[in-house]
């Protein structure tokens, strides 16, 4: 179990108890304040992007020093988690409303309007959350894609994922001051600074997901699409053997690589029932 099940899950996975997506975490206007600023901030983002390879210049023990504020400021506000789509699932069968809107990363990185990013709500008519999202001034996007918002059903909403998952995005969870959480993305490393900062640069901006892939040799016939997918550099061929194998100690556990196996040779296991692994995050 990660920091924040112990803390905001009573033990289970936090981002299934639905008391963290409630209406009454959204009554704290500061909350309201910084849900609103953050999808208007792009500047500020963009700034963001610059200090972060600044960072990679500096000695290490400023990097060090840098490393543990971004960290603990970003728990306090805004953290996210890998989640396999298993969890995406179970999570949209409690909430009562999903929108969909330009991710503001890619806004930033590719100057690109993706729809990646889905605001999610739990509350009487459709939710605290919709409102606020629908409110905003969205102008600073541009493109035909970028305006509004898109209401999603839940089956509707899985199937983008599922989409998504086939482009080789990893799907994270995210909290707008912890531990209300707001939303869920798709991250892929090249476009995305939560998973640039914790994979690249080593500022943990994200857990890695409660579990972790594992390969049956057995069921194992050497395609080696897996590989193609993991943004994590987890995976390793066996020329030998001719065979994957997943390192514990690297993968996050999004189960992208389940997905393309040709061979329905990947499972996703408790993260706590692999000792290599149980400790990470
Ligand atoms: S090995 Fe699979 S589950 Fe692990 S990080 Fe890579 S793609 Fe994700
Ligand atoms: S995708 Fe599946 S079958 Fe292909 S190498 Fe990876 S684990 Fe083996």
């Amino acid at each position: 179990m990660c920091e924040f099940c112990l803390k905001h899950g009573e033990g289970s996975k936090w981002y299934l108890k639905a008391e963290n997506y409630s209406e009454d975490l959204l009554s704290d206007v500061r909350r309201r304040r910084m849900i609103e600023d953050f999808f208007t901030a792009s500047e500020d983002i963009r700034k963001q992007v610059g200090r972060l390879e600044q960072l990679q210049e500096a000695p290490r023990f400023v990097k060090g020093i840098a490393r543990r504020l971004v960290t603990r400021r970003m728990k306090r506000d805004h953290y996210g988690q890998v989640v396999p789509i298993e969890d995406v699932e179970r999570i949209f069968e409690f909430v009562n409303s999903i929108v969909r809107v330009a991710c503001i990363c890619r806004h930033v990185t590719l100057g690109a309007e993706k729809r990646y990013c889905y605001g999610v709500s739990l509350g009487p008519n459709g939710g605290r959350m919709a409102r606020i999202l629908s409110g905003l001034d969205t102008s600073f996007l541009n493109g035909p894609e970028a305006g509004g918002l898109e209401s999603l059903g839940k089956e509707e909403a899985l199937a983008a994922f599922r989409d998504h998952e086939r482009e080789g995005l990893c799907h994270t969870v995210w909290t707008f001051r912890t531990p209300f959480i707001g939303g869920l993305c798709n991250c892929d490393r090249s476009d995305c600074l939560a998973m640039r900062a914790t994979v690249t640069h080593g500022i943990a901006v994200m857990f890695r997901a409660e579990y972790v892939a594992a390969v049956d040799p057995e069921k194992c016939n050497g395609c080696r699409q897996c590989m193609r997918v993991c943004q994590f550099g987890a995976i390793a061929y066996s020329a030998a053997n001719r065979i994957a194998a997943i390192d514990p100690r690297r993968c996050f556990g999004c189960g992208i690589c389940r997905s393309v196996c040709t061979g329905d040779a990947i499972r996703l296991k408790d993260r706590r029932a692999v000792p290599a692994a149980a400790g990470l995050w």
